[in-house]
Parts: structure tokens; C-alpha cells; sequence
């Protein structure tokens, strides 16, 4: 299975991206997430990454376009990856299809999740993260037990930097702006299925999961 998970910025493709990839025991790919390991660790690509990442603005297609063509080339990557975070604008769209037939391949579906846009804003603008464990909170939704410290492991949480409302009505923009557009791309090549993620987590996974079997079985893919 190679995937794609497509939608605005907060609408839940990293939660559901985990649980998807487990299913099918596929790699899962964010760009978001190795663009922020790498500004962890100041490489070249992490400093460059930064100046746009801070504001809400995209990286510039050449940088991710890399990333990803380095990544989907990858033994583990082999029996198909789930992207997450990319393409995010039509020229990524097209490089990815380009290195896809260079190897001979192609995606099988992209899972477009939606959600109102208010809600979006919440979410994001709550979303707390245990610098230690990793694990996710939300400030009204999955609080900590104590505030601010993690069930898990005691440790401080933290908001991401591209959080605050103003960075995230910023990245909703640039959603608009440049990713939208990627619906209709993957609609007419007839391998779009969409999903409300205005719901329950599980909700939201089992829908995904029996859209993409339906259409698997349709179309006799695995
Ligand atoms: P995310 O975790 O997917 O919300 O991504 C966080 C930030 O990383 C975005 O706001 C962008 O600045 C950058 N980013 C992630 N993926 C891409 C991409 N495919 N193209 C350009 N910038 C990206």
C-alpha cells in the first residue's frame, strides 16, 4: 500500500497516520516530523527549515522534494509508506509522481480528512507534547492529570512554537493557498477518498480503513 493523507493543518493525519501505517505495517512518513528533527539537531537542512517553519510558511519544494526522494527509497520502504505532511503543493505533487514512475510505481490511495475550521484552531492551539515521551495532550480535550506534567514520565509539556493562533490562522492560509488545490489532483486521478475527522478518533480510523478496503477489493488491489 502506498499512501497519502491529505487535509489542513490540526485535522488529526498525524493520529490517524499511526494507526493506518500500523494496520498495514507500513512506514510512516512526515515531513513535518523530519523537518523538526532536523532543526533539532541544527543540521544545514534544519537551520534552513527554520526560518519558514517559525512563521507558519511552507519550506521551499526543493528541500522537501529531496527529503522525500531520499526516504521513499529506503529498503523499509519497499512494500509501500504512508506520507503524511507531503505533497503540500501541486510542484511536490509532481515530483512525487515523477520519482514514483522513475521506480515503477505508483500510490494506491490518498486519504483526504476534513474538519471545520473553527474546531481546527482549537485543537492545534490546545495541543500540548511531552518533550520526553513524545506522547500528546490537549489542554481541554486530553488534559495531564497535573497540568502541564506528563502521565507517563514526569516530564515538562510543551506547546509547538507553530501553535499559537496567529502561526496557525497563518498555516490554515497557506493551506488554502497552496495544498487545497491537491484535492481535485488526486480526485481526477481517481484515487481520492475522503473522511470527516470532525469525530471520535476510532471513528475516524475505521472509516478510513473500510474506505480503503472497499476500494481495494473493487479494484482487486492488496
Ligand atoms: P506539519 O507537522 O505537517 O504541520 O508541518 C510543520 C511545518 O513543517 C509546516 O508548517 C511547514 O513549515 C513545514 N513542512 C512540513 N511538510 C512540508 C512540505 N511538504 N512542504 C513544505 N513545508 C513543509
Amino acid at each position: 500500500m502506498r499512501l497519502l493523507i491529505l487535509g489542513p493543518p490540526g485535522v488529526g493525519k498525524g493520529t490517524q497516520a499511526v494507526k493506518i501505517s500500523k494496520v498495514f505495517k507500513i512506514p510512516h512518513i512526515s515531513t513535518g516530523d523530519i523537518l523538526r528533527e532536523a532543526v533539532k539537531n541544527k543540521t544545514e537542512v534544519g537551520i534552513k527549515a527554520n526560518e519558514y517553519m517559525g512563521k507558519g510558511e511552507l519550506v521551499p519544494d526543493s528541500v522537501v522534494i529531496e527529503l522525500i526522494k531520499d526516504r521513499i527509497k529506503n529498503k523499509d520502504c519497499q512494500n509501500g509508506y504512508l506520507l503524511d505532511g507531503f505533497p503540500r503543493t501541486l510542484g511536490q505533487a509532481k515530483a512525487l509522481d515523477t520519482v514514483l514512475s522513475e521506480l515503477n510505481t505508483r500510490l494506491d490511495k490518498v486519504i483526504q480528512l476534513y474538519a471545520d475550521e473553527d474546531e481546527i484552531v482549537i485543537r492545534l492551539t490546545g495541543r500540548r507534547l511531552c518533550n520526553n515521551c513524545g506522547r500528546n495532550y490537549h489542554v481541554k480535550y486530553l488534559a495531564p492529570k497535573k497540568e502541564s506534567v506528563c502521565d507517563d514520565c514526569g516530564a515538562t509539556l510543551s506547546q509547538r512554537e507553530d501553535d499559537t493562533e496567529k502561526i496557525v490562522r497563518n498555516r490554515l492560509q497557506v493551506y488554502d493557498k497552496k495544498t487545497k488545490d491537491l484535492i481535485d489532483y488526486y480526485k481526477e486521478k481517481n484515487i481520492l477518498v475522503s473522511v470527516d475527522a470532525g469525530r471520535q478518533i476510532d471513528t475516524i480510523a475505521n472509516e478510513i480503513l473500510k474506505k480503503l478496503n472497499n476500494i481495494s477489493l473493487c479494484s482487486g488491489q492488496s
